[in-house]
């Protein structure tokens, strides 16, 4: 193994926590600064999909990176294990009128992918609640999920028993450690040393938690809403609001999302919700910064638009490897902040 690091990681977020924890297992000396609450933040409002296809399909920002989407959920199984999270392999299927559906599934073909055509009883078995409106559905095994809160939870357990050690406050440089991870999701307070950071842009985001309806079935992708299930509640999201970073929740955003849902699941339309906002971080080509910043000594973890949750075991590898000089992996170029032009100095 390389020389024992002292590395300060800024932001305990999905990939801040990811990333400490394998920086952990690798055997650093790790400190993680964050002032918000543990949940507080986007990773802890996600819905948790871990959804290389639906997102390749329904985002066109994703759609060229279905095979690092793809690579991103099978390092799952081995994250699964470590922290003690379940990953729900029950799959995601597309509900909606007959030309959403057809981009559905020939955009899932186009990909290389292998959905299946359901049948109103395979859907009710599937969805249970869903509107009796919907007849046929198209389901894909690939996209998993996990309980975001669950994870965050786990991750910072998991952290904490190899010996990172937490701090509830801003970082505001490198804090003591040799090397910085910046971590730090939409915030820009560190671009004195991280100057990539100016190349982030903020989507916020509201999702709803409906107390109307225990959902236990798949994720429901909708137009306008996706469902998933959450313990005791159902999830509706989500919003996506470019250029805004405040965590304001706004009823005129919220009114379309309910209703988008509640034409998957009538039970929400009246029923109690909790509503919440969060802001992705996003690069211009919908893929995070990760690896080696300008300065020397800083790592970047940032940018992962819709798909953090998904992504976070790909950038805590990464990081990993960039900390260690090991090998980072086939998809590392494709993630290093240097394409937005900001070439390294004294890596
Ligand atoms: C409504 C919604 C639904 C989503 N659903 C999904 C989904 O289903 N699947 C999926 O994969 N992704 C989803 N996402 C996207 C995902 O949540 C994000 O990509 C991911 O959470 C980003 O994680 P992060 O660690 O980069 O940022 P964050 O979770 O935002 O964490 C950043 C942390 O950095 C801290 N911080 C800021 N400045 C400093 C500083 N100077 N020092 C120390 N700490 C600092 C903040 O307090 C914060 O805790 C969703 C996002 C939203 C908003």
């Amino acid at each position: 193994m390389a020389k024992r690091a002292k590395i300060t990681v800024a932001g305990a977020g999905a990939l801040g926590l990811t990333t400490a924890l394998a920086l952990a297992d690798a055997g650093h000396s790790v400190t993680v600064f964050d002032p918000a609450s543990p949940l507080d933040n986007a990773s802890g409002v996600a819905a948790g999909m871990l959804a290389p296809a639906f997102e390749s399909v329904l985002d066109p920002a994703a759609t060229p990176q279905l095979d690092l989407l793809l690579a991103a959920r099978d390092l799952w199984p081995a994250l699964e294990t470590r922290i003690g999270v379940v990953v729900d392999r029950a799959g995601a299927v597309a509900v909606g009128e007959a030309d959403f559906l057809a981009r559905a599934d020939g955009g899932l073909r186009s990909l290389g992918l292998h959905p299946t055509d359901l049948a109103r009883k395979a859907l009710e078995g599937l969805a249970p609640g869903l509107a009796p409106t919907w007849g046929r559905g198209v389901l894909i095994r690939e996209d998993w999920r996990i309980e975001a809160g669950a994870a965050l939870t786990a991750l910072r357990a998991a952290c904490e028993a190899a010996g990172v050690i937490f701090r509830q406050e801003p970082a505001r440089g490198f804090e003591g450690g040799e090397r910085l991870v910046i971590a730090t999701g939409a915030a820009r307070d560190l671009a004195v040393v991280a100057p990539e950071l100016s190349a982030l842009s903020p989507i916020k985001g509201h999702i709803l938690r409906s107390q109307a309806y225990a959902y236990e079935g798949v994720v429901v992708r909708g137009e306008g809403a996706y469902v998933t299930a959450a313990p005791g509640a159902m999830t509706l999201g989500a919003t996506m609001q470019p250029g805004r970073d405040d965590r304001d929740v706004d009823p005129e955003d919220v009114a379309p999302l309910l209703a988008a849902g509640a034409r998957l699941f009538p039970q929400v339309a009246d029923g109690p919700y909790a509503a919440s906002a969060g802001v992705r971080a996003a690069t211009t080509d919908g893929l995070p910064m990760v690896g080696r910043g300008r300065h020397h000594g800083v790592l970047l973890a940032v940018g992962a638009r819709r798909n953090g949750w998904l992504l976070a075991p790909l950038v805590a590898r990464i990081i990993a490897a960039c900390v260690t000089e090991g090998e980072a992996g086939p998809y590392a170029q494709r993630l290093d902040p240097a394409r937005f032009g900001m070439t390294s100095e004294a890596k």
